[in-house]
């Protein structure tokens, strides 16, 4: 979780599990062990089993059932479609839950889930302007994430990169290379 620019890994390193809020309260149980989390319904597997997919996602793998999904989605297969409503609805509620503790301006949808955009997005407005009824000045963005599969490499090397350029002292020398480490001491 990302919060005024700083990352923030809570009490037990778990802060920023969107997938793990629970959405349904007597929904099914998730493999956290919880009900009706919004991966449930959002998550890869979810949204595929729902779209009648389930018996290839066992036989071919995620990454080519993933792709007939997609060719099904763009020729407005009812079963993708209805899918896909579902889990926007479910990303709705998770995010009214995420706006609602959090009050951030921007939510980006990553994964398979910047590329279900699209298909997604009415159903999560649908979902969130229930929300600005109660607040009709709220402004939120709801975008897709630009840098697909590498947003977390590239993340975690812009989070290093401030980390030693903010305070080049605190980076300990290299293991090994006492040369450097003389250097540094002096
Ligand atoms: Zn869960």
């Amino acid at each position: 979780m990302v919060l005024d620019g700083r990352i923030h890994l809570g009490s037990h390193g778990i802060a920023g599990e969107p997938g793990h809020i629970p959405v349904a309260m007597d929904g099914p149980r998730c493999d956290c062990g919880a009900r009706g989390c919004l991966v449930c319904y959002a998550g890869p597997e979810a949204v595929l089993t729902a779209a009648g997919l389930g018996d290839a996602l066992t036989r071919d793998g995620l990454e080519s059932t993933l792709h007939r999904f997609a060719t099904a989605a763009s020729a407005a297969d009812p079963a993708a479609l209805a899918a896909l409503d579902t889990a926007g609805r479910a990303l709705g509620a998770g995010i009214v839950a995420i706006t609602s503790l959090l009050d951030v301006d921007e939510i980006v949808l990553g994964g398979v889930l910047a590329q279900w955009y699209p298909h997604l997005y009415p159903a999560i407005d649908r979902e969130l302007s229930q929300r600005r009824a109660i607040a009709p000045t709220i402004q939120l963005d709801i975008t897709p994430a630009l840098l697909g599969a590498d947003a977390i490499l590239l993340g975690a090397i812009e989070f290093a990169r401030r980390a030693v350029l903010s305070d080049p002292a605190t980076v300990p020398p290299v293991p090994g290379n006492a040369e450097a480490g003389l250097s540094q001491a002096n």
